[in-house]
């Protein structure tokens, strides 16, 4: 029987495959496309040997729709079934009809398409003899895509044969993607909707995405809170896998710029990217309240239908709405992630809805605490310290306030506390004006500085100005130093305001070089000649007021504007010295004023030693005068320094000394040349008070540690004897001359020296 349908079978016959008629489509080599295309896999089924080896022979080297060819060989229909069962992606069968059994490939056929049900693979009968074929009504029934004899296969016959199946089977194929694309769309809508939380309906989406366009789900999604946020700021709604650690980050954290980019283009197209690692898609939401994914899919997505991909987003975004998304959005506006405490806006509006809701607001107090410091603590132990510090802190506010209070996180080291006043006091925050946390095994004091506002001051007031008014009483406790406290009123306000308005018109100044300097001499009380001039800022006003350095210092060192005024005055005092060395005074000192936060500058010797150099001044000549409250730094830094500055035999003189610290054990450590008496004690010299003898212990301090002393303010010639009685080294004061521009100086020094 087999043999019957065998004649034409014979390797001689098939090898007519390789004539090609003139004028046929000829087949395309293999070698001109991608190799990395998958190959189609065509399954030859004959029980003659010769069959599979003509056919794989003839068919050598040739691609199909850009794609090269497999083949897999079965020998009976028996055997095609059981490879069938474990083989997938088989695109045409070349099916013997006459096998086993005279039916055996028709057989086949019904097995393929019914039990396994393999509809998508081309089935191409062969029989040896066109006695053999089956009825057209068999070729219906079966879906079987062509029907050939055996001796109909040439070589270009095959592949235009083949190139035909193979076309119907990718068809196929997509249309069934499609298909399940579009169940995928309705499961996925299915379990968006019972999603209650926004998260697990976010890890859902990237879950669904990856399954759709069969990558894996590693991805996360971010939400713009409101319309314009930048990408940045866009909080990490939920992630997965190994972006698993960003939930709840802002976007910005991850600080990896590829994301952020391809995140970025998203929003601001609004419209999904399919690139070949990185795919973002975007969902428009309901109010502005946009979210997209980003998906790390590692190898390029299954060819997808983008038509597809859009009906998914737009379902997907429609489900969020379900899920109360924006709803949820709002919650994550109104909550701190880090600290996992509300944020602002939720203080505002919380204090907002209470005051609305009360009569009698008399008893309520909305106060700040502020961490001291908190940002030097940060660039000195890393931001993760900085975290992990606002993390205890915020635990333990949480224990002693949120029960009866409101607690929340207001900016990055401040929180507010919102409650009765009889909870909300300086008394009950008095343990953490000075606390201590163990931050990575390691106990570190801190201090908190507290500004308290009354609620009932003011009728008109609200959540958000009552946070101002509490801002302006942290800022005004502050310049009394740290861990302290203040109570908001009109006039600490309208002080700040005017300090406010105070340092932008300095800054202005600064810039339009409306500031100069003045000199003073120093004179040398034993020979009566001048020695030395000190260094004084001058500040005239645009409407031609003179504004006292007393006022304007103070505001400069605290907004840390000094940083700049100090690098300033010094190259103009040396300058200045370079100047009067020209003119012959050559062993003259020049002494200038240095603030403590200056001091604490990293760069702050390196500016001095380029400043030095640029105008070629002996180190020796330059004199620093640093007040007591230096102290307040830690001796180890502040001997660090003083000991670099010695080194370099700078000198440094302690200004207004008798007024601050005066720790006498710290004045013994302290590697100073000179002490300055503070004017307040030459003042008082003669008036016979318990002051009077001040100068004169100060003298004799100084000099036992090795020291010259200075008087200051020195505005009579009594005041003169007696100190040169006391031994005093050197005076300054409006006696001898006051503090002048540099050519009134040059003037005085030709008549006075
Ligand atoms: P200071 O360093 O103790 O400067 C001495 C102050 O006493 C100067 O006040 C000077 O004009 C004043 N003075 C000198 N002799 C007499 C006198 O006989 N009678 C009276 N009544 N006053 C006298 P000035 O220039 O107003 O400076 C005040 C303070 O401002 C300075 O005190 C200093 O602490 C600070 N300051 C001035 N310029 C600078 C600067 O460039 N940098 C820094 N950090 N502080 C500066
Ligand atoms: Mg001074
Ligand atoms: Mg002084």
């Amino acid at each position: 029987m087999s043999n019957n349908d065998k004649p034409e079978a014979a390797a001689g016959d098939l090898l007519q495959f390789a004539e090609d008629t003139a004028g046929e489509q000829k087949p395309q080599p293999a070698a001109a496309f991608a190799s990395d295309a998958p190959p189609w896999r065509i399954l030859i089924v004959d029980d003659d040997k010769d069959v599979h080896k003509a056919t794989e022979y003839t068919l050598q080297g040739v691609a199909i729709l850009d794609r090269p060819l497999q083949f897999l060989h079965a020998y009976s229909s028996a055997e095609a079934i059981g490879l069938l069962m474990r083989e997938t992606n088989i695109a045409v069968i070349l099916l013997d009809v006459v096998m086993e059994s005279e039916n055996a490939g028709l057989a086949a056929v019904d097995v393929i398409r019914g039990e396994l049900g393999l509809t998508n693979p081309r089935i191409v009968l062969r029989t040896g003899q066109p006695g053999y074929a089956p009825e057209i009504e068999t070729i219906r029934r079966y879906d079987i895509n062509d029907y050939k004899t055996k001796n109909e296969l040439t070589r270009v016959k095959l592949y235009t044969t083949l190139t035909a199946a193979i076309r119907s089977y990718d068809q196929l194929c997509r249309l069934e993607a499609g298909r399940r694309g579009l169940e995928h769309i309705i499961a996925a809508s299915n379990q968006f909707i019972s999603e209650t939380g926004v998260r697990e309906f976010s890890s859902g989406v990237i879950r669904q995405i990856a399954a759709f366009i069969g990558v894996e789900p590693e991805g996360l999604v971010c939400a713009q809170s409101e319309e314009g946020d930048k990408p940045e700021d866009c909080v990490v709604i939920a992630a997965t896998g190994q972006f698993s650690l960003f939930n709840g980050k802002k976007l910005l954290e991850i600080g990896d710029r590829r994301i952020m980019d391809t995140l970025l283009q998203c929003f601001s197209k609004k419209k999904n990217l399919i690139e070949e690692k990185d795919i973002a898609l975007f969902f428009p939401g309901r109010n502005a309240h946009n979210f997209a994914a980003f998906i790390n899919s590692r190898q390029p997505p299954r060819d997808v239908d983008q038509r597809l991909l859009e009906v998914f987003c737009a379902n997907v975004s429609i489900c969020g709405d379900n899920v109360n998304l924006v709803e949820q959005l709002r919650q994550l506006a109104y909550y701190d992630i880090l600290l996992k405490l509300p944020n602002r806006s939720y203080f505002v509006e919380a204090v907002d809805q209470r005051m609305a809701s009360m009569k009698n607001r008399a008893h309520l107090t909305v106060a700040l605490l502020d961490v001291d410091q908190f940002s030097e603590i940060s660039d000195v132990f890393g931001h993760r310290y900085g975290d992990q510090l606002l993390f205890a802190i915020a635990r333990r506010l949480e224990s002693h306030f949120s029960e009866k209070c409101l607690l929340a996180r207001i900016s990055n080291d401040t929180f507010g506390i919102f409650g009765e006043s009889s909870l909300v006091s300086p008394e009950a925050f008095a343990p953490f004006f000075n606390a201590s946390y163990e931050i990575e095994d390691v106990e570190r004091p801190i201090t908190m500085t507290a500004g308290l506002v009354k609620v009932d001051w003011n009728d008109d007031s609200n959540g958000s100005t009552l946070l101002k008014d509490a801002f302006i009483a942290v800022k005004h406790a502050k310049e009394n130093g740290q861990g302290q406290y203040a109570w908001y009123s009109p006039e600490i306000a309208t002080a700040t305001r005017e300090r406010t308005r105070l340092l932008q018109d300095l800054r202005f100044a600064f810039t339009q070089d409306r500031l100069y300097v003045v000199y003073q001499p120093l004179i040398d009380l034993a020979t009566g000649k001048a020695v030395a001039v000190e260094a004084l800022m001058r500040w005239r006003a645009v409407d031609g007021r003179l504004i006292s350095p007393e006022n304007f210092i103070p505001i400069a060192e605290h907004s840390g504007l000094i940083i700049m005024l100090g690098a300033w005055i010094l190259r103009m005092a040396l300058n200045a010295l370079r100047r009067l060395h020209e003119a012959g005074h050559r062993d003259f000192r020049m002494a200038v004023n240095v603030s403590t936060n200056q001091f604490r500058q990293a760069g702050f010797l390196s500016m001095i030693d380029k400043a030095l150099e640029e105008y070629a001044i002996p180190p020796q000549l330059l004199e620093l005068e640093i007040t007591e409250s230096i102290a307040a730094m830690g001796f180890n830094y502040v001997e660090e320094t003083l000991s670099a500055l010695r080194q370099r035999s700078i000198s440094v003189a302690i200004d207004d000394f008798g007024t601050g610290y005066s720790s006498l054990s710290y004045l013994n450590r302290l590697p100073a040349n000179r002490l300055k008496i503070d004017r307040s004690f030459i003042t008082a010299i003669s008036d016979g008070s318990s002051e009077s003898s001040i100068p004169e212990m100060i003298v004799q301090l100084g000099h036992q540690l090795n020291m010259k002393v200075i008087a200051e303010g020195v505005e009579t010639e009594q005041q003169r004897a007696l100190l040169q009685g006391m031994g005093c080294d050197e005076i300054q004061g409006f006696l001898y001359a006051r503090p002048m521009p540099l050519e009134d100086l040059l003037a005085w020094l030709k008549l006075n020296s």
